[in-house]
């Protein structure tokens, strides 16, 4: 099977397909999950000379990594206030500064390999579509004092400059963050990791596993790996191989659409390189592509398979609710794909017994979380650093099964009725 249809897939450029595992393999490590969670782990793993195989069900950033909306910036999915009622104001801050340094690990991966059309654009625009902006100062100074993170306040005017919207009000500027193509870059880390000696099995789902002695074992319809270490990274398409790891895991479905070639008429609405999300907490996120010809936007979430044509419908009056200018602007095709969310709404990484490890969960902020997760991981398995202890407070807990799921929906609509509130209030 190859990839879906999406604007990246479209756009990929190599696309070799690697084989399936045959026969019994050795490793130091096995990894399960060919998205940028499992990849970066490799990556790390290899760069410290350990011999990895990783296992892809389908093909590598066949997943969320290799059809997300690109985005590239710090925070998790869990939100701050969140974060900081579980945790505290210390570790909270400490881990944002650690998905602070996974933008800035994926971008020097991005640079250092020099992965050819991976790096879209630079800088993100959070919008606001309410006159409202006194929290939004407050966080630029908060962000400069606690992190020595810049950010930049724009009125009205000022963001005049870069959208022709009566829809926003302000926006904060966050020069530091950037937006990829996500599948290039997950092939760019998936050649590297083979450069290093590793191996990448594609067409190769995990279906069998035996972790309990010294020895871990998985093995495929076609063959197994026998290895020290044994790291499970399937995200939202987590099956029952693990079932401690599935019953922790909800799969959210969310969505993309890819505008038609139409520069001058997305010019009229959009001249920044920029990526934008507006910052509802039901909110969508857009950005040019093609070096401005199309526009790719994003947004909604459900927690059954929805058709994507139904979702396009409810996007392009998001789209054109902003930019009355684009009602004529088609939609050329639309695509879905898949998160893993603990119900803590935090990324899960860490040890289920000896030698065996998650990383999984990243929700809808998996860019840069994935990147620094994959690092800290691979350093807790070399011994290196115990920084996945920051991690240990969002365990792997039940997320609910379908009343989970439900909770989920429900949750997703409130926000979205608070956020209408919020606009009229
Ligand atoms: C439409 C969309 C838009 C998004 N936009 C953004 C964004 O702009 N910015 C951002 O930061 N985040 C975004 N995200 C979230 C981000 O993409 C994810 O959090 C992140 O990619 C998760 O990475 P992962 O490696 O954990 O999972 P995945 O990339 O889903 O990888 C899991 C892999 O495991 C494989 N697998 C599963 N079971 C097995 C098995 N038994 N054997 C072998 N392989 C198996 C799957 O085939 C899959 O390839 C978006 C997500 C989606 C779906």
């Amino acid at each position: 099977m190859g990839y879906p249809d999406t604007y990246y897939s479209r756009t990929l450029g190599e696309r070799r397909e690697r084989a399936a595992l045959t026969g019994a393999e050795d490793a130091d490590a096995v990894i399960v999950g060919g998205g940028l969670a499992g990849l970066t782990t490799a990556l790390e793993l290899a760069r410290a000379g350990r011999r990895v195989i990783v296992l892809e069900a389908e093909r590598v950033g066949f997943g969320a990594s290799g059809r997300n909306g690109g985005i590239v910036s710090p925070a998790f999915s869990g939100g701050d206030e969140a974060i900081r009622a579980r945790v505290g104001d210390a570790d909270a801050r400490a881990l944002h500064r650690l998905s602070i340094e996974g933008v800035e690990r994926l971008r020097a991966t991005i640079t250092d390999l020099k992965i050819e059309g991976a790096m879209v654009g630079q800088g993100l625009l959070s919008l606001r579509r309410f006159d409202r902006a006194d929290d939004m100062k407050r966080h630029v100074e908060a962000f400069a004092r606690d992190f020595g993170y810049e950010l930049r306040y724009l009125d009205r005017s000022e963001l005049g400059a870069h959208l022709q919207s009566q829809r926003y009000f302000h926006a904060l500027s966050d020069p530091a963050s950037f937006h990829i193509h996500p599948l290039r870059t997950l092939r760019g880390i998936a050649a590297e990791i083979e450069r290093l000696g590793g191996r990448i099995c594609e067409q190769s789902p995990a279906t069998g596993q035996d972790t309990t002695g010294a020895a871990k074992v998985i093995t495929t319809a076609q063959g197994r790996v026998t290895a020290r270490d044994a790291v499970f990274a399937t995200g939202g398409y987590t099956g029952s191989l693990v079932p401690r790891l599935r019953r922790a895991i909800l799969p959210i479905a969310t969505y993309l659409m890819m505008s038609e070639e139409a520069p001058d008429r997305l010019a009229g609405a959009i001249r920044t390189g920029a990526a934008m999300y507006d910052d509802r907490r039901a909110g969508d996120y857009y950005r040019l592509v093609d070096g401005g010809r199309r526009l790719l936007w994003g947004g909604r979430i459900t927690t059954r398979a929805a058709s994507p044509a139904g979702i396009v419908r409810e996007l392009r009056r998001e789209m054109v609710g902003a930019y009355p200018q684009l009602a004529d602007l088609k939609v050329e095709l639309a695509w879905s794909g898949t998160m893993g969310y603990a119900r803590h709404l935090m990324p899960q990484v860490g040890q289920m017994g000896p030698g065996v490890w998650h990383v999984t969960a990243f929700g809808g902020h998996g860019l840069n979380t994935t990147a620094i997760a994959g690092k800290v991981l691979a350093e807790a398995i070399l011994g290196e650093s115990d920084r996945i202890a920051m991690f240990r407070p969002f365990g792997l807990d039940w997320a609910g099964g379908l009343a989970g799921l439900m909770a989920a929906q429900l949750t997703y609509w409130k926000l979205q009725m608070q956020d209408r509130w919020r606009e009229r209030g």
